[in-house]
């Protein structure tokens, strides 16, 4: 259930800017008129700010998938409608990009981010820049080989790059080759499938990733109306570009580790709060110790447990990760009184939840693979003492001191 929700999520706003596009496509007088002239330029624009911004965050993957959507936009609507319209060997350089885009985006679902100007990089550029170069010698063969060879090239090449399998139904209604449409039906059921199943792949990027091969081939498909070409393109590249914004956000204001949104974030949310509200911090108790009997990566994995668990905090509140094993859960309307029974229930809950250690044990583990952890708790509200959140959060700290005093596993309440 978790995992088709993600899948939602991450699909939510790129679906509805792919169904947009088509509901214009359909009747481009639908389109606002100021738009239309700067169509043709739009995939180029949205392409270049998206690529700036992945440049910057190190997302080389993003950088690639935007110069194969621009490429491939140029293709469709420049390079192809250039073209000697009727030599065999431009549709044929039309279909292979039909079936390396698909096939590209796809690729870039297995790949790491590893860098645009590094050896890794560069040699991926290279084997987009070398489909491309082969697809535009093969547009333009004709004119270097001689009539009999160019023939004998084009005649075996049309005949597996228009292979059937399916009915001709399948693919009558377009220029697209009923196997390219096969193959980037394939690649956007595994990319679902893998965003369903790898925890790794549920980002937002793995959605847009789906999305745009969509949108590629839309494109590809309206070789004949560059502006409806050049309309799918660009929200191929807005989807990218915007997902990129998203992330940038979410690295500013998540904590990486637990997924709970981090410090930057409390002091953003801290601004907004009225004359009424409560401020709770958590510290796990004798974590250092924790950390030496098991190993620092342990120790990481019940960060991320005890964080799902307060992220799960009711009442109204939001969990944050303070700092390193300190937690504060902000209640933006509640008192003391009534955040306490349910800081007491996560307390509880965190204090019941087994851990159940993976992988080999250490020494001074004494063969215990199941363990648990208790955390303490000291909650504030604003008075006319502690007028500020940093105010309260100092008065909550304090509180915090004396629960673990107290011998930790409570909730000190102010
Ligand atoms: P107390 O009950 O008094 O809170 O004892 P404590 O050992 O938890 O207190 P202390 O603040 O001295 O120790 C905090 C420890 O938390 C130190 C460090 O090893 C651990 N820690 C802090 N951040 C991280 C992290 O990101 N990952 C891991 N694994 N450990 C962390
Ligand atoms: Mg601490
Ligand atoms: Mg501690």
């Amino acid at each position: 259930m978790t995992a088709l929700f993600r899948i939602f999520i991450a699909l939510v706003v790129p679906v509805a800017l792919v169904i947009g596009a088509f509901f214009v496509a359909a009747k481009p007088a639908r389109l606002p008129s100021a738009l239309l002239p700067m169509l043709p330029a739009l995939p180029y624009i949205f392409s270049l700010t998206g690529i700036a911004l992945a440049w910057r965050f190190k997302r080389s993957r993003s950088v690639f998938l935007l110069l194969l959507l621009a490429a491939g936009c140029w293709i469709t609507t420049s390079f192809l409608p250039e073209a000697p319209v009727s030599a065999l060997n431009v549709k044929l350089g039309y279909a292979a990009t039909c079936f390396l885009l698909p096939l590209n985006i796809g690729v870039l679902e297995l790949l790491e981010d590893r860098g645009v100007l590094t050896g890794w990089g560069i040699l991926h550029f290279s084997a987009v820049l070398a489909q491309a170069v082969a697809v535009l010698l093969l547009m333009t063969a004709g004119t270097m080989l001689s009539p009999e060879s160019a023939h004998a090239v084009i005649d075996m090449a049309q005949r597996i790059v228009y292979f059937r399998l399916l009915p001709e139904w399948a693919d009558s209604w377009t220029y697209i080759p009923q196997m390219a449409l096969v193959l980037s039906g394939i690649m956007i059921l595994g990319l679902v499938i893998h965003l369903a199943v790898a925890p790794t792949a549920r980002d937002a990027m793995h959605g847009a990733l789906v999305t745009t091969i969509v949108c590629a081939m839309a494109g590809l498909h309206h070789v004949e109306q560059p502006d409806q070409a050049a309309l799918f393109f660009s929200v191929g590249a807005l989807i990218v570009t915007l997902t990129l914004f998203q992330e940038s956000y979410s690295m500013a204001f998540a904590d990486e580790l637990t997924g709970l949104p981090g410090r930057r974030a409390l002091m953003a949310d801290c601004k907004k709060l009225g004359r009424k509200y409560a401020i709770a911090m958590c510290d796990i108790d004798h974590f250092k110790k924790f950390n030496d009997t098991y190993g620092h990566d342990v120790g990481d994995d019940v960060l991320r447990m005890v964080a799902g668990h307060l992220s799960r905090v009711t009442g109204g509140g939001t969990a944050y990760r303070y700092g390193g094993e300190e937690f504060t859960v902000l209640f933006p309307k509640g008192t003391t009184i009534e955040a306490a029974p349910h800081l007491d229930a996560v307390r509880e809950t965190i204090a019941r939840a087994e851990f159940r250690i993976r992988g080999p044990l250490p020494k001074k583990a004494r063969g215990k693979s199941v363990v648990t952890v208790t955390i303490s708790i000291g909650v504030a509200e604003r008075t006319d003492e502690a007028t500020t959140p940093e105010e309260v959060i100092k008065v909550a700290d304090g509180l915090l001191y004396q629960a673990k005093k107290a011998g930790r596993n409570k909730v000190v309440a102010g």
